[in-house]
C-alpha cells in the first residue's frame, strides 16, 4: 500500500543473504517499515521459496555460498519468476552494478553503514516502479488484446481500415483491407496514385470530391464507389473516414474504413429491378412507367411540348393462351416487346403494365400527327404474322391515345384516358388506335361500372323475367307470353335489355344469363300450367352467341328438369344470328325442332334476309318489327311491308306476330291484312309473374 507520501509500504520482500545475523537484521528493519519479510541462506533454498511463495520483492546477496548473482538470476528467469530484485554486495564496483542491471535487477545497493538507512527508500522505489511496470504491461496486454478483438471484428465483417496522411500524402491500407482488395500474398505499394488507378474511372470525381469536401469541411466521408480487384474484378465498396487535425488545426490525417458492398448492392439492384422491371419482357413496368410517366411531364412543361400516352392492348390474347398455351402466350409476348422496342427513341419508354397491355410513353411530341404516326407505326408491326412454336399466328391491337396537356394534366388522369379510348378503339372493332374525348369518358365509364356488376347480376339474384302477351284476336285469348329479362340493379334501378344485353354477349355473360331465361321461363309456364291455367306458348329470346354452343342440349335438360312439353316452348332468333352460320344453325335448329320446340324469327324485316331463302330453316312464325307497326298508319311503305311480310308468311306456311302494336287501328288494319297474333301495349306491357298470371287468369277484354 502506498502512504500518504506515495511510498509504498507494504508487500513481501525475501531477503537472500548467506550471513544469517546481517539477513536477520536487514529483515528487521524492513519489518519496521511495515513489509513482511523472509529469510533465506542460500542461492537454492531462495529459490525454493520463491517457487512456492508470492513475493514483492527480491533483495539479493550478489556472493552467495552456492551460485553467483547471475546464476540466481538466470534459476530466477528460467523458473519463470518475474518479481523485482535489488542486488546488495560488498563491494563498490560500478562494473558490476552495470552488469546486474542489465541482467534486470532494479537497483543495486552497497553493503555500507549507511545501508539500513537507505534501503527502506530503495525498497520503496523499487516497489513502486515494479508497479507502475506491472501497470503499464496490463495496459499494453489489454491495448493488444483489444486491438486484437477489432482487428478480428474487421477480419470476420470484412472492413479494411485505412489512413491517409494528408501532409506526406501516404497511404496506409489494413492487411484486411488488402485482402478485401483480393491481395492474399504480395501486397502492393500503396499511395493515392495507385488507388485512382484502381477506381472505376466513372467514379473518380465522385471520390475525388467526397475527399475534397471532408478535407474542407471536417464532415464525415460516406462514400460508394467501384474498385478493380487484385484479379482485375471490381467490387463496390463503402468507405467511410473522418478527418483528423495536427495541434495548429490543419488537416493531417483521414482515417477511414472499407467495406465490400457487391452482394449487398447486387441484392439491393436486384430488388429495385423486380420492383421497377417486368420478369417477363424485361420491359419497365407500371411502376416504373408512372416515374416515366412523371418525368417526362416535368420536361414538356420545362419546353413547352406534349406528352404521348398510348396505351396497347393485344385484341383476343385470351385465345392465344387458352389454344396454344401459356408457354406460347409468354413467347409471343416476348416477341411483341422485342418489336414495340424498334418503334420508341431512346427518350421514349415502353412498359408492359399488364397480362397483354402495353405503354408507351412518347415524351416530347410536337403534335397529335407525330402522335398519331407512332400509333399507326405500332399497329402495322403488330399486324405483321408471328411464328410461335412453329405456327404462324396473326395478331391486331387496340390503343388508346391520351396526350398531355390537353387530355390531362397528371399521371393518373392520363392513364385513365388512354384506358377509356382504348376500350374505344376496341368497340371499333379493334385493330385500331383512338384518342381520348371527353364524351368518351363518360360512354366508357358508365360500360365499365357496368360490365363489373354485370359480372355478379346472376350470383346476387338481380335479374327477373318479365312477360308481355301474345294475343289472338280472332279468338281473343291470350296463347302465348314473351319472356323479356329485366336486370334490377341495385344503384341504377331497372336496366333494360337493350342496354346490358350487348354487354353480356360481349362478355360471355350471356351463356348463364341465357340459360338462367330459358329456365326460369320453362318453370314459370309449367307452374301455370301445373296451376291449372289455360295452358300457353312461352316465347324466349336467344342471342347469337348462345346459338353457337350445343343449346340443343341446354334445352333439352332444361324441358327435362321443368317438366315442361317442348311444344309450349318458342325460341325467338333475329335474321343476322340465322345468316351468320347459316349451315351450323341448319342442323342445331333441326335438333331444336326436332325435339318438339317451336321457332320464330324476331323483328323480321330489318335484316336482309329473303323469305325464301328462310324456307330452308324448319321456323314456325314471323314476328314483324316493331318499326313497320309503329308508322303503318301514316307511313304507306310500312304499310306496303307490313302486308308483303303477312302474304309471303302465309304462302310459305308461316304464322305471323305483329310486335309494338299500340292502338286499335294498328290492330284494325294489321287484322285485315290477316294477321291474327298481335303483341303490343294494347292489350299489355310486359309484366312481372304475379301481374301476367293474373292476366292469364282473367283474360284479356277487348
Ligand atoms: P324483342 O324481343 O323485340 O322484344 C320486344 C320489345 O318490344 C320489348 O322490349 C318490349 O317491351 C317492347 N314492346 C312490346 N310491345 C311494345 C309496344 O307496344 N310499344 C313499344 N314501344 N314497345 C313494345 P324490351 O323488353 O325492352 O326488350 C328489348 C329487346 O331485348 C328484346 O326485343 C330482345 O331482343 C331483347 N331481349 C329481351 N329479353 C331478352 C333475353 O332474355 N335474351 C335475349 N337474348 N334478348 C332479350
Ligand atoms: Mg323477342
Ligand atoms: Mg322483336
Amino acid at each position: 500500500m502506498p502512504d500518504s507520501d506515495g511510498h509504498i509500504t507494504s508487500g513481501i520482500i525475501l531477503v537472500v543473504e548467506d550471513n544469517i545475523p546481517f539477513g536477520e537484521l536487514v529483515a528487521g528493519t524492513l519489518r519496521e517499515e511495515g513489509y513482511q519479510c523472509y529469510t533465506a541462506s542460500s542461492g537454492a533454498a531462495a529459490l525454493a521459496w520463491l517457487a512456492t511463495h508470492p513475493a514483492s520483492l527480491v533483495l539479493l546477496d550478489y556472493t552467495l555460498p552456492d551460485m553467483t548473482g547471475e546464476a540466481f538470476i538466470a534459476a530466477m528467469n528460467a523458473q519463470g519468476s518475474q518479481v523485482p530484485f535489488v542486488v546488495v554486495t560488498g563491494r563498490d564496483d560500478s562494473n558490476l552494478a552495470v552488469q546486474m542491471i542489465k541482467h534486470g535487477a532494479s537497483d543495486f545497493v552497497v553493503k555500507d553503514t549507511a545501508l539500513l538507512d537507505r534501503l527502506p527508500v530503495v525498497v520503496s522505489r523499487t516497489l513502486q516502479e515494479a508497479q507502475v511496470k506491472q501497470r503499464l504491461q496490463q495496459a499494453e496486454q489489454a491495448l493488444s488484446q483489444s486491438e486484437l478483438r477489432l482487428s478480428r471484428a474487421q477480419r470476420i465483417a470484412r472492413i479494411g481500415s485505412w489512413e491517409w496522411s494528408l501532409q506526406t500524402n501516404e497511404l496506409y491500407f489494413s492487411p484486411e483491407l488488402f485482402s478485401i482488395l483480393g491481395y492474399t500474398k504480395a501486397t502492393p505499394q500503396v499511395s493515392p496514385e495507385w488507388l485512382y488507378q484502381q477506381v472505376n474511372p466513372a467514379d473518380i470525381p465522385v471520390v475525388r470530391k467526397a475527399l475534397a469536401v471532408t478535407i474542407e469541411s471536417g464532415r464525415c466521408l460516406d462514400l460508394t464507389f467501384r474498385i478493380a480487384t487484385c484479379s482485375g474484378d471490381e467490387i463496390v465498396v463503402a468507405s467511410q473516414a473522418e478527418l483528423e487535425l495536427d495541434t495548429a488545426g490543419r488537416p493531417e490525417l483521414l482515417v477511414g474504413t472499407l467495406l465490400d458492398v457487391t452482394d449487398r448492392t447486387k441484392a439491393e439492384q436486384e430488388i429495385h429491378h423486380l420492383a421497377n422491371y417486368d420478369a417477363l419482357t424485361g420491359l419497365p413496368n407500371r411502376n416504373l412507367m408512372h416515374d416515366r410517366l412523371q418525368q417526362a411531364i416535368v420536361q414538356s412543361v420545362r419546353m413547352q411540348g406534349s406528352v404521348g400516352v398510348l396505351l396497347l392492348d393485344l385484341d383476343r390474347f385470351k385465345g392465344v393462351n387458352e389454344s396454344l398455351g401459356h408457354k406460347a402466350g409468354d413467347q409471343l409476348l416476348r416477341t411483341v416487346a422485342e418489336r414495340l422496342r424498334v418503334c420508341v427513341r431512346e427518350s421514349d419508354t415502353l412498359a408492359r403494365v399488364g397480362g397483354d397491355e402495353f405503354v408507351v410513353v412518347l415524351s416530347i411530341v410536337a403534335d397529335e400527327d407525330g402522335v398519331s404516326s407512332a400509333a399507326s407505326k405500332i399497329l402495322a408491326i403488330i399486324s405483321e404474322p408471328f411464328v410461335i412454336e412453329e405456327q404462324e399466328l396473326y395478331l391486331t391491337a387496340s390503343i388508346g391515345v391520351a396526350v398531355y396537356p390537353t387530355d390531362g394534366a397528371d399521371v393518373h388522369t392520363l392513364l385513365k384516358h388512354a384506358d377509356l379510348a382504348m376500350y374505344q378503339a376496341k368497340d371499333m372493332d379493334r385493330n385500331n388506335f383512338q384518342f381520348f374525348s371527353s364524351d368518351l369518358n363518360v360512354k366508357v365509364m358508365e360500360r365499365m361500372v357496368l360490365e363489373s356488376s354485370l359480372r355478379r347480376a346472376l350470383e346476387r339474384d338481380e335479374f327477373e323475367l318479365f312477360y308481355q302477351a301474345q294475343v289472338d284476336v280472332v279468338e281473343r285469348s291470350i296463347i302465348g307470353f314473351e319472356a323479356l329479362l329485366r336486370w334490377r340493379h341495385p344503384d341504377l334501378g331497372m336496366i333494360s335489355p337493350d342496354k346490358f344485353i350487348p354487354l353480356a354477349e360481349e362478355t360471355g355473360l350471356i351463356l348463364s344469363i341465357g340459360e338462367w331465361v330459358i329456365r326460369t321461363a320453362c318453370r314459370q309456364a309449367k307452374s301455370w300450367q301445373d296451376a291449372g291455367l289455360p295452358p300457353i306458348r312461352m316465347a324466349v329470346n336467344l342471342s347469337g352467341k348462345q346459338f353457337r354452343t350445343k343449346l340443343d342440349q341446354v334445352v333439352a335438360s332444361i324441358l327435362l328438369e321443368t317438366g315442361l312439353g317442348a311444344s309450349w316452348l318458342e325460341l325467338e332468333l333475329t335474321e343476322s344470328i340465322l345468316m351468320r352460320n347459316a349451315a351450323e344453325n341448319q342442323q342445331l335448329l333441326q335438333a331444336l325442332s326436332g325435339m318438339g320446340c317451336s321457332l320464330s324469327i324476331d323483328d323480321f324485316g330489318t335484316g336482309y334476309s329473303s323469305l325464301a331463302y328462310l324456307k330452308n330453316f324448319p321456323l314456325g312464325r314471323l314476328k314483324i318489327d316493331r318499326s313497320f307497326v309503329r308508322d303503318i298508319i301514316t307511313n304507306p311503305d310500312d304499310r306496303a311491308i307490313a302486308k308483303i311480310i303477312i302474304d309471303m308468311a302465309h304462302t310459305l306456311k308461316m304464322e305471323v306476330t305483329a310486335e309494338g302494336v299500340e292502338d286499335h287501328d294498328q290492330l284494325e288494319l294489321l287484322k285485315s291484312y290477316g294477321c291474327r297474333e298481335i303483341q303490343g301495349f294494347l292489350f299489355s306491357k310486359p309484366l312481372a309473374a304475379a301481374a301476367a298470371e293474373a292476366l292469364l287468369r282473367n283474360g284479356i277484354k277487348f
